[in-house]
This record gives structure tokens, sequence and C-alpha cells, in this order.
């Protein structure tokens, strides 16, 4: 294709030139010296022109480029162009950012961008509200320079982000802020701070509401079950009085194991601070749990404990019983009696597993999800008569996360179903 600053017409050019040169150097007879002195004015010319493009690079304050003319209109208007294609990038990126910025203004949270050596690159104005920040004054700070706190300074030198830190805000002691932070780009990090104070606030007067509730309902139904004992002793077996009272009785009783599991769940869920350097005995544990275990089973069950001697969990004991001996309870009170209940506690890769198998009704796939939340069961009516209360995996997720673990759930419908929960490998102890 032709076009005006090709090389094929920029050489036209130039032939013609010398031509010209040429043929009026024939006419006046002396063709060499017109041919030098031909060039020597082009070369002069380019020379003005290079010098004029230099003016403009460099101390010509117009933004637009002078005027070429000749084979120079080419590179003057190629530049030209160039220089509005990059004013027109730019403006575009300067939008982009703009309306990034506004966006990131607008979150609820605090926002904070660091650079991998966790200095602070930017941040929006509730990150100055809520963590003190003043802009652009602290703009290359090193963050744990202005957030100074021991665990915050441990989180972020640590730099697994997984799980979100729980701080007091350093603008004021009353706020309770949640941090989370996030790897993005070229080894960016993107700090979200959330002020949870009012969440905090509301689950500390749930725990305290239940656990007082459960509290003061322990003594009426204590002195209902009582008086009802007395009236059922007294009461004739045949009397039309005989089957209301042993209902009520039934009912009392099954009010008084549900406040006994909240008071369990509420005292566990308060207990998240436990010693971890504590050992627990694991064989001494799972002979009470057997003993447990025969007791509630009566003879009616396939009972199989097997336990690898010497090894030993870290932990809180009450815990660790009791969300041993909620799994145990279940696998035999959602079991048909004859079936078979097998309980090991034994070494895996990735510490120690202790696990629950039984043969009973199992349990549908769209129920397992939801088994730990409170008062959730699969069947109120079977697991009423079971004497459940719908809290006893609520219990046992409890437990377990100040462990560092979690309930693990296979089952199939009819075959039976598997509880399992591994103590992960930091909190084991293997015995000689
Ligand atoms: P509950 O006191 O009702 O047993 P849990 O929290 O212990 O409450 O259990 C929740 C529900 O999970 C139960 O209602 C029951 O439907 C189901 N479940 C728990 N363990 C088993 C099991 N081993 N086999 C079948 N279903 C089970």
């Amino acid at each position: 294709m032709f076009d005006s600053y090709s090389g094929y017409r920029l050489f036209t050019r130039l032939a013609v030139f010398l031509l010209l040169c040429l043929l009026i150097g024939l006419l006046v007879g002396n063709p060499l010296w017109i041919l030098i002195i031909g060039l020597l004015g082009l070369v002069i010319w380019h020379y003005r022109q290079l010098a004029r493009l230099n003016f403009w690079l460099w101390r010509d304050r117009k933004l637009t480029p002078p005027q070429g003319s000749g084979s120079w209109e080419g590179v003057f208007n190629g530049i030209y162009r160039l220089q509005g294609k990059n004013r027109r990038r730019v403006g575009q990126l300067a939008a982009l950012l703009g309306r990034f910025r506004q966006g990131a203004e607008a979150l609820p949270d605090a926002a904070v961008v660091l650079d991998s050596e966790h200095n602070i690159l930017w941040c929006n104005k509730l990150a100055q509200l809520m963590l003190g920040f003043v802009w652009p004054q602290d703009n290359g700070q090193r963050i744990d320079n202005l957030i100074r706190h021991p665990d915050f300074s441990a989180y972020i030198k640590a730099g697994k982000y997984k799980e979100p830190l729980e701080l007091t805000s350093p603008v004021s002691e009353r706020r309770l802020l949640e941090i989370r932070i996030m790897a993005y780009g070229d080894r960016q990090l993107l700090l979200i701070a959330r002020d949870i104070t009012r969440i905090r606030q509301l689950e500390g007067m749930r725990k305290e509401f239940v656990a007082n509730v459960s509290h003061e309902l322990k003594t009426p139904l204590t002195v209902l079950q009582g008086y009802l004992e007395m009236m059922q002793s007294m009461a004739e077996p045949d009397s039309m009085n005989a089957k209301p009272l042993a209902l009520m009785q039934q009912q009392t009783q099954r009010m008084q194991s549900m406040v006994e599991q909240l008071l369990v769940l509420s005292r566990i869920e308060d207990a998240a601070d436990i010693d971890l350097e504590n050992t627990v005995n694991m064989s001494q544990l799972m002979d009470v749990l057997k003993e447990e275990a025969k007791a509630l089973a009566k003879d009616k069950y396939e009972l199989s404990f097997h336990c690898e001697p010497g090894l030993d969990s870290h932990g809180n004991e009450l815990q660790l019983r009791s969300a041993c001996s909620n799994l145990i309870s279940n696998a035999i009170r959602y079991t048909e009696p004859g079936g078979k209940i097998s309980v090991q506690w034994r070494s895996v890769a990735t510490g120690g597993l202790f696990s629950v198998a039984d043969t009973g009704e199992g349990i549908a796939p769209q129920h397992i999800s939801r088994l730990t939340e409170r008062f959730y069961r699969v069947d109120s009516a079977r697991s009423r008569q079971t004497g459940g209360s719908g809290l006893g995996l609520a219990i046992v997720k409890h437990a377990l996360s100040h462990h560092h673990s979690e309930l693990n759930i296979s089952s199939e419908l009819g075959k039976g179903s598997t509880f399992s929960f591994v103590i992960p490998q930091h909190l084991i102890e293997r015995k000689k």
C-alpha cells in the first residue's frame, strides 16, 4: 500500500531531488559541484528540522509538536498522533482509577492497600477513621508501625491470613475490629477491617441470656420433678392420674436434660481459651466412655472399642469427653437394637482420629451440613422419643473448635453413619 510517509515515497523524493541537481549541473556545465551543493543543502535542511524537533522535545512548553515539512512531516505528525493516543489512554486509566477509588470509598469497611513489605500504598476514609491513619502523611509507612499491637505484628509476620484477626481498635479501646488480609496482584495485600463491636455485644447478650434462663429454670424443674415423683408414688397404678403423671414426669425430665445441655453448651462456648498445654489421657477417657456406652446400650448392641495405646491429646478433658460421649450416645440412640457400634481412637497422618461408626438409620445428604446447628433435628418426633434435645452436635462442634478440629460426618440412609474428628498433630502426644 502506498501512503505519504512510506519509505518508497521518501526514496522517490530523494531520487527526484538528486536528478534535478544533476540536470541543473548539466545545464550549468558542472554537475559534480551542483550535486555536492544540493546534498549539502539537503543535510543543512535536515539538521534544521532535527534542531526544531530537539528544541520542542526539550525546551518548548507547547504540547503540540511544530509543523514539519517534507519528509519530516511524517515524523512530526506521527509524534502528534502518538501523543493524542497516550493522552486518551491516560484519561481512560485515570477515569478507571477514579471509579475504583470511589468504589473503595463506598465500602462499608476500612480498606488499606499494602505492598509486599507491608508499606501502605493507599487507604480509604474509613481506614483513617477506624485505624487512625492520617492521609497522605502515612503514605509509604509500615502498617505495623501505625497499628502497634503485638497480636497484629505476629499476625502480619506469620503471613497466614486464612483466619481473620480480632483486635481492639487503635482509635478506641471500646471498639472491636475484625481484620482480614487478602493477597492480590503483584504481591500486594488488601487489608479490610470491620467493626464487629455490635455483633460481639449481641452475641454476648445472647449467651448470657441463654445461660441465665437455663440456670433459672433448673430449680423450678427440680421442684416439679420432685413433686411429680411423689405424686406418682402415691397414685394408684390403674388410677386415672397414672398416665398423665407419667407423661408429665417424662416431659419434665426432657426439659431438665435440655436445660443441662444448654448449660453445658454455654459453658463450653465461654471457655474458648482452654489450656492446650494440659494432657488428656485418652486411654483412660476411652475406658470411661466404654463404661458409659455399656450402660446406655444395655447389652442390646454390639459394641467395639479400639484405642491406640500411648496416644494422648492436649486440651480440655471435660470438653473432649463431652464431644466423644455425645457422638457415642447419638450412635446408640439412632441405631435399632441389635446394631453394631464401633468406636476408635488411633493415629493418622494428620494427627489423632476419633470415630464412631454405627449401623443405624443413617442421615439423608441434605441434612448433614445443618446437623451441628442448635436444635436442628432430622426427625423431631424420633429425636424426642430418644430423649434428644438437638443440642448434642452443637456441643460437639464447639468443643472441637477449641481443639482446632472439626466434625466430619459421612452417612448413608438405611446403612449407618460415621461421625469422626481429627485432633491435629500439634496437639497430639505419643508416649514411648
Ligand atoms: P439430638 O439431641 O436430637 O440427638 P443432636 O444435635 O445430637 O441432637 O443431633 C442432631 C440430629 O442429628 C439428631 O436429631 C439426629 O436426627 C441426627 N443424628 C445425630 N447422630 C446420628 C446418628 N448417629 N445416626 C443418625 N442420625 C443422627
